[in-house]
């Protein structure tokens, strides 16, 4: 979205995350004149947040393509290379780090294996490791650096940046990342959940003026959802607002932690689904592994999905009914928050869409527990590679320069 500006000196900075966003959201460039018309601000101030932005390198101006006669008008775009955001998504498996530029492109990425939490100290120097390898990499200044935003499985304490008790991460207890990586690195870091934050860099690429309600789907270790309404993403009270995991869908189904049967965290994710398919004889008891051990779970539940897709009825059954279950799940999300749109994604989301796309629109869409008259949009994450880190990193520009009305709630 781009906001309308202001026109008093005192809210010069939401003025200057007005105008960037103004400029940001076209890449082709845009002329002061259309900015003015775009946010509602006068020619003079836009001149001057404009002259600023030039001369903290955020943006550049030249003359645009000539056209006919007369003078070119001179635009404005974005300099990518005006800043830099790291973003790191700690995933029960795998840590990705990624840096994006100020465009959003990924610039660099790495992952590592996700350290088991005996040490924090260790954990907090491992990282800052591979922060300085991505940097080092990709050839960029510390100095350009905005933040780093940090994506992790819920629960987390935004403020005191505690990696709670997250049930994906065993060993992950009261981990205090954000004092301890801002201390490491001297950068600023932001803690985000994982699904937030993929809901963030949904809206932070998608097109202008779109106010999407949509909720994120994010299928991996564990199943998580993330929320935005009319273009903001929900957080709630502690940030973590969007569990779905204990909505019971399968009153049949086996006991949870939380007490409920068949709570649809349990029911869909990826290590149920493979002991049923050692109990169907899909898969062998050696080909399945450890389902406790997440590694394992990954490469088990690739092969499940490998014999679905070269025909095994009873491998396809397996992935189909779990689309059903999380179809009922969706229902009671749509129906609770009026959404038009839910979006995939996640690390094991590629393996189960090509079953899950074809059952699940119509299992939501027959459902006579759909409530909402309007029709209910099923798409995949925009964003290729790990959505969720690029999220992590969208949190940093999200936060720097997105113009924000509560903000001039001083
Ligand atoms: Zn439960």
């Amino acid at each position: 979205m781009s906001g309308t500006g202001v026109n008093l000196g005192t809210l010069a900075e939401f003025n200057v995350a007005v105008v960037l966003d103004a400029i940001r959201r076209r890449p082709a460039g845009v002329a002061r004149t259309e900015i003015s018309a775009l946010t509602a601000l006068s020619g003079m101030t836009v001149s001057n947040v404009c002259r600023r932005l030039i001369d903290a390198g955020l943006i550049t101006e030249q003359a645009a393509p000539a056209r006919g006669r007369g003078k070119p008008p001179k635009i404005l775009t974005l300099n990518p290379d005006g800043g830099f955001a790291v973003g790191v998504h700690i995933d029960p498996a795998v840590v990705t780090y990624v840096l994006i530029d100020l465009a959003g492109r990924v610039r660099e990425r790495i992952r590592s294996a996700t350290p088991t939490v005996q040490d924090p100290a260790k954990v907090v120097q491992e990282m800052k490791t591979m922060l300085d390898a991505l940097l080092l990499t990709a050839g960029v200044d510390r100095t350009k650096v905005l933040g780093i935003g940090v994506a992790s499985p819920g629960p987390i304490d935004p403020d005191t940046g505690v990696v709670l008790n997250p049930p994906m991460l065993p060993g992950w207890h009261q981990v205090e990342l954000r004092t301890a990586l801002h201390l490491a690195t001297g950068l600023p870091v932001l803690i985000e959940k994982d699904a937030t934050a993929a809901v963030v860099s949904e809206l932070w690429f998608s097109e202008a003026g779109r106010l999407r309600t949509f909720a994120f789907l994010y299928y991996g270790t564990g199943f998580a959802t993330g929320i935005a309404v009319d273009g903001t993403a929900v957080r709630g009270v502690s940030s973590n607002a969007g569990d779905t995991a204990h909505i019971p869908v399968d009153p049949d189904g086996p006991t949870c932690y939380c007490g409920r049967r068949g709570c649809i965290g349990l029911v869909a994710a990826p290590r149920t689904l493979v002991a049923q398919a050692v109990q169907q004889g899909v898969l062998t008891e050696s080909q399945a592994g450890d389902t406790t051990d997440v590694l394992q779970v990954g490469a088990a539940f690739g092969l499940l999905a490998d014999a679905a897709d070269a025909g095994d009825a009873r491998a396809a059954e397996i992935l189909t009914a779990a689309a059903r279950l999380i179809a009922q799940a969706l229902v009671i999300v749509i129906d609770l928050l009026d959404i038009e749109e839910i979006v995939f994604g996640g690390p094991f989301w590629s393996r189960l869409a090509p079953f899950a796309l074809t059952t699940l629109p119509e299992t939501v869409r027959s459902d006579r527990g759909l409530v909402v008259p309007h029709g209910i949009r099923f798409s995949e994450s925009a964003i290729p590679g790990d959505v969720t880190a690029v999220g992590a990193a969208a949190l940093v520009l999200d936060d720097a320069f997105s113009p924000r009305p509560e903000a001039l709630r001083i």
